[in-house]
């Protein structure tokens, strides 16, 4: 049992009122087994349910469990960046409260950790309850997103993970306020490593992320990592304007030879529309850009917190502790 050593768990939280005992039962049995010392932070990211009374009810009763209420929802992104914020221990691991994510494989994360390991993820290898289509999209995402940007985000790999002290200050340095964590976490670096499991249905309640929310975090995390989109519309505004050159050529000829017939009518549409397409798909990649560069300007502060609950006492350390803790 290692004392010195202090775990912290970063748990996000939008309306899993009805997930929280289950999950207090099921960590804290994992948690206890490992014997460092360890926080469970939870952030309520403005639930409209019982969350928060629940979670005040646990702190009562266990004071290791550390609440941050946010004042209204600011999506698990930003949420879990508010975890890290608060984050005291030598190894930060974020989780799902409806328990996707196993707990019970926590044990070997540490171990790899132990052996030298930075960041250590946890790859699904088989997910449970969820629809084929959702798969599909989730494997086109991760392969379109290592070829277009030059991170290595490992595939089927979700937020889960442990993260050594040094990375998550690495991570509270980053001031972005369009925040890809799963993008972040690698950007940073480090020594990384994965193990795999299996994901499981969720406990209860219902995901709330719908397709679009995933499109838009795809488009989140595509912007975030490259200039892709921005490229591809100069190569493609270029090779039209090719063609259209060739295209001018060739009409140049045919006239010069065979003289000017009027009708056109149809080819001249299919070019307008063409363009005005090809225009104005450009326009928008620009304007995603554009509008988080506006986002970014504004300066905002990335979140508000309304509460803060068992944050204030620290929990006695003795000195010995203490010398232990500095030497690593
Ligand atoms: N979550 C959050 N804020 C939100 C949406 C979700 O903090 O706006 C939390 C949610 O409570 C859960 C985690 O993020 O702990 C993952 O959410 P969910 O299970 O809905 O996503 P999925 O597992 O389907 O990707
Ligand atoms: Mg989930």
């Amino acid at each position: 049992m290692n004392i010195t050593l202090k775990l912290s768990l970063i748990v996000p939280m939008y309306n899993e009122g009805s997930n929280i005992s289950y999950f207090y039962n099921r960590i804290t049995k994992v948690l206890e087994n490992i014997g460092y010392r360890y926080e469970i932070i939870c952030i309520n990211d403005g639930s409209k349910d019982d969350t928060m009374q629940r979670l005040t009810e646990l702190n009562k009763k266990d004071n290791r469990v550390k609440i941050i209420n946010l004042s209204r929802n600011f999506g698990k992104e930003i949420a879990m960046s508010a975890g890290l914020k608060a984050a005291k221990g030598d190894a930060i691991i974020p989780i799902d409260a409806d328990l996707q994510d196993p707990p019970e494989l926590i044990p070997e994360l540490i171990d790899k950790w132990l052996a030298g390991y930075d960041v250590v993820y946890a790859t699904r290898t088989k997910r449970e309850g969820e629809t084929w289509t959702k798969k599909a999209t989730a494997k086109l995402f991760y392969k379109f997103m290592r070829k277009i940007t030059n991170i290595d985000i490992p595939a089927d790999t979700g937020d889960f993970r442990l993260m050594s002290r040094r990375v998550v200050d690495a991570l509270n340095q980053l001031p972005e306020h369009h925040r890809f964590m799963k993008g972040l976490f690698s950007w940073v670096g480090f020594k990384q490593i994965g193990i795999s499991y299996q994901r499981e249905p969720r406990h209860a309640g219902k995901s709330s992320f719908n397709y679009w929310k995933l499109w838009n975090f795809a488009i989140e995390g595509i912007t975030s990592f490259s200039f892709a989109p921005l490229k591809m519309s100069s190569y493609l505004g270029l090779i039209v304007s090719f063609l259209s050159v060739l295209y001018m050529l060739f009409l140049i000829v045919r006239t010069i030879f065979f003289g000017n017939e009027v009708p056109g009518y149809p080819s001249l549409m299919v070019a307008i529309l063409f363009f005005g397409g090809v225009q104005l798909m450009s326009l928008g990649f620009i304007g995603e850009y554009v509008g988080r560069i506006y986002n970014e300007s504004k300066r905002r502060p990335l979140y508000f917190v309304s509460e803060q609950i068992g944050f204030d006492e620290e929990e006695p350390i003795s000195n010995k502790d203490k010398i232990v803790r500095i030497s690593r």
